[in-house]
């Protein structure tokens, strides 16, 4: 006999634990959550600055490769995401960036009820304790993910921000208030020194209630159907040799497994393009094309110089003395570069002034590195840092398809970046406003010399082989289980996957376009709406209308 529980969630990541947390508020209601990797206990997870080694760290993180991309030189560019309680939250760069108003309220017009901003706008600030700046009318103060800003003020970041409002981009105090553009520190899921994630911050609360059930090193597999229902989730214990189990929903599965691997799972479930299904030999539970259409991400390039001051984080990694003075500053106060991901502070622009909301975002990294190399992030042997032009908007649409009926092989994930002239001509504004940055007086005192791409990169011919050469995503993929209405989606907006009862989809993959900013947070607040969607429709009995 399979065990029951109300609710079964497949994915402890950044939407699958608020699920898990609220789903289990009423102690009546039981909740099971299948995680694929181990429990989020590794050190590196929790210092800050232990994102460069978790970023390739097998066991906890899926380490996938892109397939070979048409545009980027043939490249296999390298896909990081969580796997372990907390997902790709316990893992990111901590940014916390809601994205623009407009990036809701187009999905509203897209044809997502209840999805523009004033309506996700309550979601944002149930699950936020922002500690700092912001006006309470856009922020939250007494939610359960603390949001901090950069709580030291580093000389090189000070300068950064100086050089960009030399150049007229305004100083913004909270680009998760009113408007985004202007230039700030980043503001991080870190507290005292520690990552917050979806796991520390919704799922250890809720795994003290009796009625919450994690199993950890569970990959599932398979939906369990009864017709067109779906009443459980198989999995499997202990990679390939494992026996095996079955756990059923009295009420609803969900998946929350993000972008590449929801897609999967439905596709190996019966559910995705036909053709597909039957080339691997997949009963067709439901032939729908677009489970696994619409990936796309943001993209970015790099831009390095060499540094004057020995203020870099490539300098601590050079030098066991700094490396021992970090030690003794973080254990003692709990700041300086190891209680921070090395991204600092940011700008969000527009590439052209007729646009309505800022399509890029400069990131400034306090350290430099070689190539994100799959074996792992090296900083340069020389002081330097960085500033990363990131694209919002992109073209560009790619798709995440099996390649084979083991459900524990990888999926095929195609993105298709720089399909268009936009994706290249919003990056090469966002190199040279990076440069124009850079050669600002603020930051005299700091820049030696240009090292990547180097001035020799100066045409915009030169400039789009260089991003070609060196662009990578920027690990926000979205959009795989599209949410709206018509044929090129797979949820409605109250995320119920369409054809089938009982299953629903609660994770970035929903997205139907990318927000103009970083995904975690959108992801937790999928979680949190999705929870009250599903609370709602078990008062209402409406959990297997369908909209198509
Ligand atoms: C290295 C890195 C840096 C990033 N930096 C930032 C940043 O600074 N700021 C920001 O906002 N965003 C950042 N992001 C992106 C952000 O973290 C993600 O968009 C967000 O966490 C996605 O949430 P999710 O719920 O969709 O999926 P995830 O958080 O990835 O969760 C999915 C979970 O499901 C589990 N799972 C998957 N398949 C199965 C299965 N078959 N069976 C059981 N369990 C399964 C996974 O192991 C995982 O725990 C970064 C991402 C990465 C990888």
């Amino acid at each position: 006999m399979a065990d029951t529980f109300d609710y079964v969630i497949v994915g402890a990541g950044s939407a699958g634990c608020v699920l898990a947390n609220r789903l289990s508020e009423d102690a009546g209601t039981s909740v099971c959550v299948l995680e694929a990797g181990p429990k989020d206990w590794h050190p590196y997870i929790h210092l800050p600055a232990g994102f460069i080694k978790t970023f390739h760290m097998k066991g906890i993180n899926w380490a996938y490769q892109q397939e070979p991309g048409p545009w980027t030189g043939g490249r296999s560019i390298y896909a990081p995401r969580g796997k372990t309680l907390g997902g790709s939250s316990s893992i990111n760069g901590h940014i916390y960036n809601r994205g623009q108003r407009q990036d809701f309220d187009t999905w509203a017009q897209l044809g997502n009820r209840g999805w523009g901003y004033p309506d996700v706008l309550p979601y944002f600030k149930r699950l936020e304790r922002r500690v700092g700046e912001g006006e309470d009318t856009y922020r939250g103060r007494d939610g359960n993910l603390t949001v901090t800003t950069m709580d030291w003020r580093d000389p090189l970041c000070e300068a950064f921000m100086a050089g960009a409002m030399s150049l007229g981009i305004p100083r913004n105090p909270d680009y998760n208030g009113a408007i985004q553009e202007g230039v700030s520190y980043a503001q991080r899921t870190i507290q005292n020194g520690l990552r917050v994630s979806a796991s520390t911050a919704f799922l250890r609360p809720a795994m003290k209630r009796p009625n919450v059930h994690v199993r950890t090193h569970a990959h599932a597999t398979g939906i369990v159907f009864d017709g067109k229902r779906a009443i459980g989730v198989r999995y499997v214990k202990g990679g390939k040799s494992g026996t095996p189990t079955e756990v059923r929903a009295a009420k609803e599965v969900i998946l929350a497994g993000g972008t590449y691997n929801s897609p999967q799972l439905l596709q190996l479930s019966g559910i995705g393009p036909g053709e597909l299904l039957q080339q691997h030999g997949i009963a067709v539970v439901r032939d729908l094309p677009a489970v696994g259409a619409n990936l796309h991400d943001h993209f970015n390039t790099y831009l390095v110089w060499r540094c004057s001051q020995p203020v870099t984080i490539n300098d601590l990694a050079m030098s066991a003395a700094r490396k021992v003075q970090a030690g003794v500053q973080y254990a003692l106060t709990r700041s300086g570069h190891l209680s921070n991901a090395g991204i600092y502070a940011g700008a969000f622009v527009k590439s052209d002034p007729r646009l309505e909301t800022p399509d890029l975002q400069i990131n400034m990294f306090g350290w430099s590195a070689l190539e994100r190399l799959r074996t792992g992030i090296k900083p340069h042997p020389f002081s330097a840092f960085t500033l990363s032009p990131v694209h919002l908007r992109p073209e560009g649409r790619g798709t995440v398809r099996i390649k084979s009926p083991d459900p524990l092989a990888p999926p095929a994930i195609q993105f298709n970046f720089l399909a268009s002239e936009y994706d290249f001509q919003a990056l090469i504004y966002g190199a040279r406003l990076a440069r124009q940055i850079a050669a600002q007086p603020a930051l005299q005192p700091f820049v030696v010399e240009e090292v990547i791409p180097g001035r020799q990169c100066e045409t915009d011919e030169q400039m789009k082989a260089e991003i070609r050469l060196r662009g990578v995503s920027n690990l926000h993929p979205v959009g795989t289980c599209r949410m709206g209405r018509g044929a090129d989606c797979v949820v409605d907006p109250r995320l119920r996957v369409y054809g089938v009862e009982g299953l629903r989809v609660a994770d970035a993959s929903i997205m139907p376009q990318v927000p103009g900013g970083n995904t975690n947070a959108p992801s937790i607040m999928i979680g949190e709406k999705c929870a009250a969607m599903v609370l709602e429709d078990s008062q209402t009995g409406d959990i297997d209308r369908q909209a198509a």
